[in-house]
């Protein structure tokens, strides 16, 4: 379990709370729009609409958010980083789609070769979460599939950057999210 002494969960001062959104107050991305969030839960839809989870976005439910630079995210967000969030399993649930799921395991990963499953749609290919040992009882769901954009300016924001050592040059550190080399103290909480 990751606990963030020191770390609020809770909107800041300079963090809007969450508003409810659903339908055209969302933007447009994928074929649905039928998603929507309101203070305590948001959902994450995949590209085809087939897949749409509801997520916590609050605690206990969200235990953390975080950025990883590490190779195995490039390789499987096909992009040079992963913007994600620690889930609860309890807390986390599926709208529809489920069964449209792919799910490809790997066991020589980059964090100390410990087994992660990657789950796929398998219609349109949106890597929805990631799973494995690292974590037990917990998902790290990705961030791009989660309908309200806004959510990642706010309540959203990472709270951690992992594998920085791997972060494009380009790329500059998020203010105020805990940086650390490989996974750091992030698994030993
Ligand atoms: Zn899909
Ligand atoms: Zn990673």
């Amino acid at each position: 379990m990751y606990t963030l002494p020191g770390i609020s969960l809770d909107p800041c001062a300079d963090m809007t709370s969450v508003q409810p959104k659903a339908g055209t107050e969302l933007p447009l991305s994928g074929l649905t729009r039928d998603g929507w969030s309101n203070a305590d839960e948001a959902t994450a839809t995949c590209s085809c609409g087939a897949i749409q989870m509801v997520l916590p976005i609050k605690a206990p439910g969200l235990v953390n958010t975080f950025v990883c630079h590490c190779s195995d995210c490039r390789n499987w967000s096909a992009s040079v980083f992963a913007t994600n969030l620690t889930t609860l399993d309890s807390h986390t649930r599926f709208v529809r789609g489920e069964d449209h799921l792919v799910l490809f395991s790997q066991s020589e990963t980059i964090s100390k070769h410990r087994r992660m499953t990657n789950a796929f749609c398998k219609l349109c290919g949106t890597l929805m979460y990631r799973q494995g040992a690292v974590g037990p009882g917990t998902r790290f769901m990705r961030g791009g599939p989660i309908d309200d954009h806004e959510l990642h300016n706010t309540i959203l924001k990472p709270q951690w950057e992992i594998f920085t050592e791997h972060r494009a040059s380009w790329i500059p550190a998020v203010p105020g999210a805990r940086q650390e080399i490989g996974m750091g103290d992030f698994d030993k909480q």
